[in-house]
């Protein structure tokens, strides 16, 4: 049996970072059986819906670099790929259950729900959701009501007794009483659109999905799922229910935390390839004591008995690593590229840089590969290199336990001495500033603290002589002429 497995989300929001998670996972488990992967769009919540969020889910697997075999873009043997072209199907099997008495046609209008709700609210019985009223009514007296034109919905007949079981690939035999199912969920709305119940299962059987791979909280949904698929007699896919993504607090993952929807981490410049490597460890082990997996050491290691069960929490920080790791994997030009749309963005380069800034750029790459978070980070690192730095406050220049007098002192004796450095040499030149320092009495830090500070605007900065050497020495000395004028 050839496995397939479909990521099934509803485009009612930008794509989610848990929900990549599990695109993720029903990725690389059908990647790692030789199977299909399949994308369904879930687009029956028409109010919910927008052309904005479809554009942003195909945007952000693009980005991530994983697709899908089969899907509304690609087309495939099962399409169409999007529920609401799909509103037929659904309709012809909700009356295949009404033939079959598994379901039935419920006439109540809003007004009544409404006051059902009331009831249950105000009385301190245990029942909630709908009270079966129209289960009894005759089929044929019902069939003739829509033969009429009258509204109505479909509901599914869930057991009033009894048990329903299923087996979970990862947290084992499941068992719901049929008393604690929502009470006849609607499977057709009066206005002939499916519910994510009939749709989902439908379109599970029809595409022949084997597995389905998705978050925890779909579970109460199971059973109901199971008894549909027992209505109809089809036999059910397996079910793997993935591990909950939590924030630090225990609380389910959510804007509180920090950025959530994918686009958020990109604008920020994280990786792709680092977002992948760090959301395949929610809830999943690969190999003890290794951190760094390429999409394909995932594909290939990927298998349902290295998922957790306990909930994972998640990490900015060690997001935050993962992606600074990658960007030191980085071969300069491509840094380049990469950070290349935030220098542009910050004003610093052109769209299409001049040869001269954009080797300046370029050779700034190493000054910064081994510190860079984020993409974001590289423009306040890298501006000095193009624009001169505004003069900072005479305080900044003070190395501690030092005053003004001093600092002056150090600066315009550190920059009478780099004109006859030789700045290829890096270490022969640290070796004369040493000595310098030690000539004036000074600590060596004392004396490149101010130095740096003239130069880079900044007490944090890249390596000062390789700066220095990418802007040249008449343009380091003329801002080291300005500071000691400020400090005098
Ligand atoms: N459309 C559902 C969602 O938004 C799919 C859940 C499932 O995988 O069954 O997550
Ligand atoms: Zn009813």
């Amino acid at each position: 049996m050839q496995v397939r497995v479909r990521y099934a989300p509803s485009p009612t929001g930008l794509q989610h970072i848990g929900s990549v998670r599990t695109a993720l996972f029903d990725y690389l488990f059908a990647r790692a059986s030789g199977g299909v992967f399949i994308l369904r769009l879930e687009d029956t919540d028409r109010t919910r819906y927008s052309e904005e969020y479809v554009k942003n889910l195909y945007d952000t697997f693009k980005w991530l670099g994983f697709y899908w075999d089969e899907g509304p873009d690609v087309g495939g043997p099962y399409g169409p790929y999007v529920q609401s072209e799909r509103f037929p199907l659904y309709q012809a099997r909700a009356k295949e259950l009404i033939e079959k008495g598994m379901a039935y046609y419920c006439f109540c209008g809003e007004e009544r729900l409404a006051k059902v709700r009331a009831d249950q609210a105000d009385s301190d019985t245990s029942e909630m959701g709908y009270d079966r009223h129209c289960r009894g009514l005759d089929p044929a007296a019902a069939a003739a009501r829509i033969a009429a034109g009258e509204k109505a919905v479909i509901r599914l007949k869930i057991p009033l007794e009894g048990t329903t079981k299923f087996r979970d690939a990862l947290l084992g035999d499941i068992e719901w009483k049929n008393e604690d199912v929502s009470p006849d969920p609607i499977l057709l709305k009066s206005d002939g659109f499916p519910t994510y119940h009939l749709a989902n299962v439908v379109d599970d059987h029809l595409m022949r999905i084997t597995h389905i791979t998705r978050a925890q909280e779909w579970i109460p949904s199971a059973p109901l799922h199971i008894i549909m698929y027992e209505a109809f007699g089809w036999e059910p896919p397996e079910l793997v229910h993935l591990p909950m993504v939590l924030g630090a607090d225990g609380h389910k993952l959510s804007k509180r935390h920090g950025a959530t929807a994918v686009d958020e981490f990109r604008k920020a410049g994280y990786l792709p390839e680092a977002l992948v490597n760090y959301v395949s460890h929610l809830g999943c082990s690969f190999e003890e004591g290794r951190d760094i997996f390429s999409l394909a050491d995932l594909e290939r290691l990927f298998k349902v008995e290295r998922l957790n069960k306990a909930p994972a929490i998640f990490d900015y920080q060690k997001l935050e690593w993962y992606n600074g790791q990658y960007i030191r994997l980085k071969s300069d030009a491509d840094l380049l590229g990469l950070v290349m749309p935030y220098l542009v963005q910050a004003g610093l380069l052109a769209e299409a840089p001049a040869p001269e800034p954009r080797s300046l750029a370029l050779g700034a790459m190493p000054l910064v590969k081994e510190r860079l978070r984020f993409l974001a980070d590289a423009p306040i690192m890298l501006r000095y290199l193009f624009e001169e730095p505004p003069v900072p406050a005479p305080e900044e220049f003070i190395p501690k336990k030092l005053d003004k007098a001093r600092a002056a002192e150090l600066l315009a004796a550190g920059g009478a001495l780099l004109p006859s450095c030789d700045l290829s040499d890096l270490e022969a030149t640290e070796a004369r500033y040493r000595a310098e320092a030690e000539r004036l009495g000074a600590k060596f830090g004392d004396l490149m603290m101010p130095l740096r500070v003239a130069v880079t605007g900044s007490r944090v900065s890249p390596p000062l002589f390789e700066s220095i050497r990418l802007i040249g020495i008449p343009k380091a000395t003329a801002r080291i002429g300005r500071a000691v004028a400020a400090l005098s």
